[in-house]
């Protein structure tokens, strides 16, 4: 069994990101990601702060937005367009979740999708449908890269994504079957989930929820991807899936902390370097 080192594939990248804003930075160019944050949830802070660090650590430039819950609808969009018109910000990202409010989806198909690193415009997200070029949202992204790098077969695999977000099953099942992965997609409302994760060749759970996938619901050679992050009562951190005992049976497995989180990050700043070179035709 091989636990798929997320931390130590996002480093790797990041290096080669920070290589990449440097010849960009030679060449007069400087990859700067706008963050638009509207209230004051603290996971979201942290999130926020974690990826401002990241930039810094490669070079990019890292200017947030910070707009308290009562922000009408109609200053958050003209914000948007105003990052959509500024020359200096090559990547927009509006953290989410945004109060229920204000209007999620105007927002994200408000961002230019040339700029739209992590991948969330309707017209990115319909690209990806069809296989055309496109900013993949992160998350979908960087277990893609970790399959990639570990050699992991897909074509033909049967692939079990349990969670359907917009953010992470959704895109993902889309890269999926971009490899020729045969995907089946469950949810809250499928019936007899063990059914379905019993069959799975590579099993990714994208849920929420701590530990609910147990050993007795996955075949021997299994390839599991645990998405979900769940703090318990005594503040550890765990994933969807209950690592210690499933990984007896799993082939690869990621941890949580230590797999898809650092992938996340560093396939954002991927991203931004993406939208820049996008933006200066390089
Ligand atoms: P979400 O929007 O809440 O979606 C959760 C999905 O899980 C939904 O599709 C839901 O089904 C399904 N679900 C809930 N309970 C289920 C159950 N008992 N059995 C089967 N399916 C069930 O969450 P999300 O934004 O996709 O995030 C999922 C998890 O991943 C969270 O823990 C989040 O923190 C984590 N996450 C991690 C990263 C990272 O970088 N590591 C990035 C993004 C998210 P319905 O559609 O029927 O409601």
């Amino acid at each position: 069994m091989t636990v798929i080192d997320g931390k130590g594939l996002a480093n790797e990248i990041k290096l080669d990101i920070k290589n990449e804003v440097k010849s960009l930075n030679s060449n007069n160019i400087f990859p700067k990601l706008a963050v638009i944050m509207v209230g004051n949830d603290s996971a979201s802070r942290i999130y926020v702060n974690n990826k401002s660090k990241a930039c810094e650590k490669v070079g990019i430039a890292f200017e947030e937005f910070i707009y308290d819950e009562d922000i009408s609808q109609k200053m958050l969009i003209d914000k948007i367009k105003e990052l959509n018109e500024d020359k200096s910000i090559n990547g927009i990202l509006l953290q989410c979740p945004i109060p229920k409010n204000l209007n999620l989806n105007e927002a994200l198909s408000t961002i230019d999708p040339d700029k739209d690193v992590d991948g969330f415009n309707p017209v990115n997200v319909g690209r990806l449908c069809v296989g055309e070029d496109t900013f993949i949202s992160c998350t979908p992204y960087g277990i893609m890269k970790m399959f990639e790098k570990y050699n992991i077969e897909l074509c033909g695999k049967h692939t079990v994504v349990i969670g359907r977000s917009n953010i992470v099953g959704k895109p993902l099942i889309q890269c999926l079957l971009r490899k020729n992965a045969t995907v089946t997609v469950c949810h809250s409302k499928t019936e007899d989930l063990e059914h379905y994760t019993r069959e799975a060749d590579v099993l990714i759970s994208a849920i929420g929820k701590p530990m609910i996938v147990r050993e007795n619901m996955v075949k021997r050679g299994v390839v599991v991807i645990d998405v979900g992050i769940s703090r318990l009562e005594d503040g550890k951190i765990v994933g969807d899936v209950d690592f210690d005992n499933v990984s007896k049976k799993a082939s690869f497995i990621t941890p949580v902390p230590g797999g898809v989180g650092p992938m996340t990050i560093a396939m954002l700043l991927s991203n931004v370097v993406k939208a820049t070179k996008k933006q200066f035709n390089i």
